[in-house]
């Protein structure tokens, strides 16, 4: 019998999945996962898409079935929140005063909403009971004012029409998600949302809200990394919890994954934070094996997905928004990839409404090979087939 104690701070995907990873692995020490939500493990994408919508159940976003956490030994602490962390005598402790001793810790406590305190009475979206609360509020006939066109606001609007709402989306930049994707692919999701009636105000801030008599102001800028465990206990933070590429921390034996992680990515050959359900579902299991001794090396190209209305996209890789964008297919039919290309070679690849091409884009971004960009835009050849070429050209 194993007698450590691993000890998993934040029950959301990335810790969830740790805890599975470390059973899976054959651990058989104590695992205790606390969590300060009152709901089991659960995944967020849903939220701002179909069960916001009330047309998926609850159960659906669960990470694990029912019992899991009991089958695996488990501990999972519900509704607890950590207050502090001593890493010279390997101690957490809870608000309530339970005090756990740890072998080995792992952070995982992701991002929470910025506020915007000058909207006053403005709601956020990160948890399922604030999409319980919108699912109340949104409906038919309902004005709904959104206060940032990023990923969140842009699917909440969607969402937000598609249950019958009025929709009105103010945004600071131009267009929507112009920070992530540039002016161009800002402007096709802009059209994307005009075409289905949202009010689009781009270039305003709030005092577009005055006069708009919104019944519900929902507030969308972006999410800042829970870091105030680590902060207070002194590990090294900046933008997230810094770790390297086998997710240590500052720290002896304490880990970091998730959205909260800012970690040094081998293939990128820099930091790098991404609040992406893909990162949490495979650097939770990453920072398991790590806790577990085995060699890390968490390296994946970055990877999300959005759906709004029929338009649905994948995008990977992590581009700068001043990239050189090289478009292949029908922009305007609303099929096509869009890629992201410096000094020639492809930073990020989004596809929209195209599927199984993950794959070659994620090669052609992993070769790091030039590659001409009028054979990314045409469709005369295969894209399987330029990746290849691009792979072997690297090697
Ligand atoms: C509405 C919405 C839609 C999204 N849609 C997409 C999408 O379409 N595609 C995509 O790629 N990504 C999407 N995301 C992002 C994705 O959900 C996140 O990247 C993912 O949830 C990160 O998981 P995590 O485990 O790192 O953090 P979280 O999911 O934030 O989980 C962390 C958990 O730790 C808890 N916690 C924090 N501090 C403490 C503490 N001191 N003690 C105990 N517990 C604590 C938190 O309450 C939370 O439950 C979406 C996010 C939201 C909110």
């Amino acid at each position: 019998m194993d007698d450590r104690t691993f000890v998993i701070v934040g029950a959301g995907l990335a810790g969830a999945k740790a805890a599975e990873t470390l059973r899976e692995e054959g651990f058989e020490g104590r695992v205790v996962l606390i969590g300060d939500e009152d709901e089991q493990p659960y995944e967020r994408p849903p939220l701002s898409k179909e069960y916001m919508r009330g047309e998926s159940e609850r159960e659906k976003t669960h990470v694990h079935g029912d019992g899991f956490y009991d089958e695996h030994k488990i501990e999972f602490l519900r509704g607890e929140r950590a207050k502090s962390i001593d890493t010279n005598a390997s101690t957490l402790t809870l608000d309530g005063g339970r005090t756990e001793n740890y072998d080995s810790l792992l952070i995982a406590t992701g991002a929470e909403p910025r506020r915007l305190d000058a909207v006053e009475g403005g709601v956020y979206l990160r948890s399922l009971r604030d999409a319980d609360a919108l699912r109340e509020q949104i409906g038919s006939g309902k004005h709904v004012a959104i206060v940032g066109a990023g990923w969140i606001g842009s699917e909440i609007a969607a969402s937000a029409r598609q249950m019958g709402a009025d929709v009105t989306l103010i945004e600071m930049a131009e267009v929507p998600l112009e920070r992530v994707l540039g002016r161009k692919l800002g402007a096709f999701y802009r059209d994307v949302h005009v075409s289905q009636g949202v009010n689009f105000l781009g270039n305003s801030g709030i005092d577009a809200l005055e006069g708009l008599g919104a019944d519900l102001v929902l507030v969308g800028i972006g999410v800042a990394p829970r870091i105030e465990l680590a902060e207070l206990a002194g590990l090294e933070v900046d933008n997230g919890i810094k770790v390297d590429a086998a997710l240590r921390t500052s720290a002896p034996n304490v880990f970091a994954a998730g959205d909260v992680a800012n970690a040094w990515h081998p293939l990128l050959e820099r930091q790098v934070r991404v609040e992406h359900w893909a990162n949490a579902l495979n650097q939770g299991p990453a920072a398991a094996r790590s806790m577990l001794g085995q060699d890390v090396s968490y390296d994946r190209v970055p990877y999300f997905f959005s759906d709004q209305y029929d338009v649905g996209m994948e995008y990977s890789g992590l581009a700068d928004a001043n990239d050189e964008v090289v478009i292949r297919g029908d922009l305007d039919g609303r099929e096509f990839i869009a890629f992201w290309m410096r000094d020639g070679r492809v930073q990020a690849g989004m596809n929209v409404n195209v599927w199984d091409v993950t794959d070659p884009i994620q090669a052609l971004i992993r070769s790091k090979a030039t590659v001409d960009p009028q054979r990314l835009a045409s469709t005369d050849e295969s894209l399987e087939q330029i990746a290849e070429d691009a792979v072997a050209h690297a090697a």
